[in-house]
């Protein structure tokens, strides 16, 4: 029997490729997403990609509070990934009120039915939960440190981790099969410029030769790591019985610093473009707080999967940048 996925945020950036990839394995995918930071044309993309099947592509633009709804189509899945989530430090620190809303109130109506239905859930969390950590690498069961609640953009870290322990308390007291991905700064082709992301944003000022704007003293490093492979790994996860109740972490294999990318963007697009130094104040505000390293321990995704992303960051952006 042909199994049923539903995937919240699934017109988004990660949306797209997961859905290509649940759709490539035979399933029919169903597409929550209410647009707010999700595009139309990675449904297009799919349509057009699986026209043959059709069928087993279904997008809905709803809000996933709409709990009637979301009962409905949940009970009708084999599974549910719950991608549905604000967006990139831009949208955090100008609409947190919101971010942290939406953060909070989709995962407890999702758990809610997942729990009903006795549905097993991936919740993509995120590496930012691992806050101001200097450690040269993040393992799952780290302790995290946090700025002050005035450093708006920790109540991102925050209300992130709050849902981690929801989902975990789900599978404690529920015994509902949960799966907590941690992901390190998913990046690849079809990434919008539009929230802040580093990677879309320096290949946008480099193509139109335009400063790249780096900000702080670059030295802050990332982990970055590609799309498809982080689908494949959330797809082997929520594949072994093993991952559930589980916190792993799904990230590339090495970091660099803002800097040096800024360099091998511009040497990349042969562009024109000038390095320009921003300070944090002038780039966000005063109430932004920036963390210096991001690099994950991929030992316990390899113990699960047998497998852990693998592209370096110049396969990365060879990738993106290819037609
Ligand atoms: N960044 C930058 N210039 C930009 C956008 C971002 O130097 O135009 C920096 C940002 O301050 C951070 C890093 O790049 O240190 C990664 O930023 P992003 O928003 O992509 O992800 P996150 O901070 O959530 O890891």
């Amino acid at each position: 029997m042909t199994k049923n996925v539903l995937i919240t945020g699934g017109a988004g950036f990660i949306g797209r490729y997961l859905s290509d990839l649940y759709l490539s394995k035979g399933f029919n995918v169903f597409i929550l997403d209410n647009l707010s930071t999700g595009n139309i044309q990675n449904i297009n993309y799919l349509k057009t990609k699986y026209i043959k099947n059709k069928n087993r592509l279904r997008f809905v633009r709803s809000n996933v509070e709409n709990y009637k709804f979301l009962r409905r189509e949940i009970k009708k899945s084999s599974l549910v990934i719950h991608l549905a989530a604000a967006v990139g430090v831009k949208t955090i620190l100008n609409k947190p009120i919101q971010s942290m809303k939406s953060n909070l109130r989709a995962t407890e109506k999702v758990l809610e039915s997942c729990k009903f239905f006795k549905k097993p859930i991936f919740f993509a969390s995120t590496s930012e939960v691992y806050g101001k950590s200097n450690k040269s690498s993040f393992v799952e069961d780290d302790d995290v440190t946090y700025g002050c609640s005035k450093k708006i953009r920790w109540s991102y870290a925050t209300s992130k981790l709050l849902d981690e322990f929801m989902v975990l308390s789900y599978f404690n007291e529920y015994k509902l099969p949960v799966v907590v991905g941690r992901l390190f700064n998913t990046v690849g082709k079809h990434q919008s410029s539009n929230y802040g992301m580093v990677i879309p944003r320096f290949f946008s000022q480099a193509l139109n030769n335009k400063d790249i704007t780096v900000h702080g003293t670059g030295k802050q490093s990332r982990t970055f790591t590609d799309v498809e492979e982080v689908c494949e790994c959330i797809y082997l996860l929520m594949n072994n019985k093993k991952s559930y109740g589980e916190v792993v972490n799904i990230g590339g294999k090495k970091d660099i610093m803002i800097l040096n990318l800024a360099n091998k963007i511009v040497k990349l697009t042969k562009s024109k473009s000038k390095i320009k130094i921003i300070p944090y104040n002038q780039a966000y505000s005063s109430i932004y707080e920036d963390m210096n390293f991001r690099n994950p321990s991929t030992k316990k995704l390899n113990k699960l999967i047998k497998k852990t992303p693998k592209l370096n960051i110049d396969q990365i952006l060879k990738k993106i940048i290819s037609s």
